[in-house]
């Protein structure tokens, strides 16, 4: 008999594949995704712990269900991933009728401890060591990457996919809980990667985003000599099928030239490169402990344009972090304008217990003051992402369709024709007229229209018109 699931998930992307990865383990058992928590046989949340934020909403929504539990006991509840690692214990005692936390080093498990909950209704959980609670090996064991091979229909689109190839990170910046939730960095092997992309490929999949926190950071230490992250982007480049390789989170300190210099010359190779600079300020770098100077980073900054001129390069910003004065924020607004990032994500600093910020450092910027200092950083930026977008009217772009728009994911299914859109080379989004049809073709556009979000243009119906830009 069918079993209805409901996932809910809040974070990065590497949430988003774990989620995916996880309804197609469901799948096998027989569990269909359901749009809403009413009548599901088993819901789960998964979560994140970067911001407080998140793990509020979480909490929130697990308030809303106490009352569905006592008229449906048998539904399984779950709490999944990064908070499940973080709190633990505390998820049952805030909210008793949860019948599963789940670490994300333990996600393989889920499908048996959904069997065993409906069986014995006895709640489970599996969480990995704390950092310092075993030998290196010991913790790195205890996380395991959940990278199973996965059928087309299981991915969002199946001509895109996700791929992990390392998990956890080592750098302990004093803001990020990442250390302690996703454990100790490790680097998946190449050959593992590479057959698993092959895998996709054959699949139809078109598009593969390579995911780590420090993605730049890879090294496959299993082979001999050690793997580089531009070797594997290479093998993987090689891959026929495959048309586009892109790669999110990039560390400043291990943006490499070898890995520059294999994204200007591989074709296949997404000019965007998102590396976080998280301030402007030698003195909050510091206190972040991220492990580089401002100086450094604009080092660095200039070899990405200086080997790849027409690179989109994105950032992520802190405003109000410990101490941050209005001197230190004036600084961070001049790496912003100078920069000229393609987007930069802003957040107001939200202490993390078990950080090393939570614990030494005074959260002593008041809530408005980060509410007006995020709001100035992202408008300077939109402003420049906006002036950035109109040199694009007027040519033409290589999109790789991805749908239809927001605005017309409601329109029948019949309709002849929708608003679609789309990624360019450089990750920027196109928006413009088409056919379902075109959903997974990589199509010329000729932009007509710019705002600082997105691109509008019209499908290129014969070749004799503008120059094309690889983008
Ligand atoms: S590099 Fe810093 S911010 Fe990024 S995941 Fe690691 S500790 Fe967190």
């Amino acid at each position: 008999m069918t079993k209805r699931l409901y996932i809910e998930t809040v974070g990065c992307q590497m949430n988003m594949l774990d989620s995916e990865l996880v309804v197609a383990s469901l799948r096998k058992e027989g569990y269909e995704l359901a749009d809403s928590p009413t009548g599901a046989d088993a819901i789960l949340f998964n979560t994140c712990s970067v911001r407080q934020h998140a793990e509020d909403k979480i909490y929130s929504a697990l308030g809303r269900l106490k009352h569905a539990k006592n008229h449906h006991p048998d539904t399984v509840i779950g709490v999944i991933g990064c908070m499940a690692q973080n709190h633990q214990q505390t998820i049952f005692r805030r909210a008793p009728y949860v019948d599963l936390v789940v670490g994300p080093g333990q996600l393989h498990q889920i499908p048996q401890l959904v069997r065993d909950v409906a069986r014995d209704r006895q709640p489970r959980l599996e969480v990995s060591l704390a950092r310092s609670a075993g030998s290196r090996s010991e913790v790195e064991d205890s996380f395991e990457s959940y990278d199973p091979l996965r059928d087309p229909t299981m991915r969002p689109t199946p001509f895109q996919a996700f791929v992990r190839i390392m998990i956890g990170c080592d750098k302990f910046c004093t803001y990020c809980i990442v250390p302690m939730v996703r454990g100790p960095e490790q680097s998946r092997p190449a050959g593992e990667i590479e057959h698993e992309v092959r895998h996709l490929v054959e699949e139809g999949c078109r598009e593969v985003t390579l995911l780590g926190q420090t993605v730049n950071s890879y090294r496959d230490r299993s082979a001999t000599p050690h793997v580089r992250f531009s070797e594997l982007i290479a093998r993987l480049h090689e891959i026929d099928g495959l048309d586009r390789i892109k790669f999110v989170t990039n560390y400043p300190k291990d943006m490499s030239d070898d890995l520059l210099d294999a994204v200007a010359t591989l074709p296949k190779c997404s000019h965007y490169l998102h590396v976080p600079a998280q301030s402007g300020s030698d003195r909050m770098l510091k206190a972040m402990k991220r492990g580089y100077t401002v100086g450094e980073y604009r080092e660095m900054y200039s070899r990405i344009k200086e080997r790849i001129p027409q690179a989109a390069v994105t950032s992520d910003f802190i405003v109000g972090f410990c101490g941050e004065s209005d001197a230190d924020f004036t600084q961070t607004v001049e790496l912003v304008r100078e920069s000229r990032f393609k987007n930069s994500f802003i957040f107001k600093y939200s202490a993390r217990p078990g950080t090393k910020a939570a614990e030494n450092a005074a959260d002593d910027v008041p809530e408005a003051e980060k509410r007006r200092r995020n709001n100035e950083l992202l408008a300077i930026q939109n402003a420049i992402s906006e002036e950035d977008n109109q040199p694009f009217i007027g040519r033409e772009v290589e999109v790789l369709v991805e749908g239809p728009s927001k605005a017309s994911q409601k329109q029948a299914d019949d309709s002849h024709t929708l608003q679609l859109t789309g990624r360019t080379m450089c990750d920027r989004i196109v928006v413009f007229e088409g056919t379902r049809r075109q959903v997974g073709e990589i199509l010329p556009v000729v932009v007509y229209d710019a705002n600082a979000f997105t691109l509008f243009g019209s499908v290129v119906t014969s070749h004799v018109g503008p120059e094309v830009y690889s983008l």
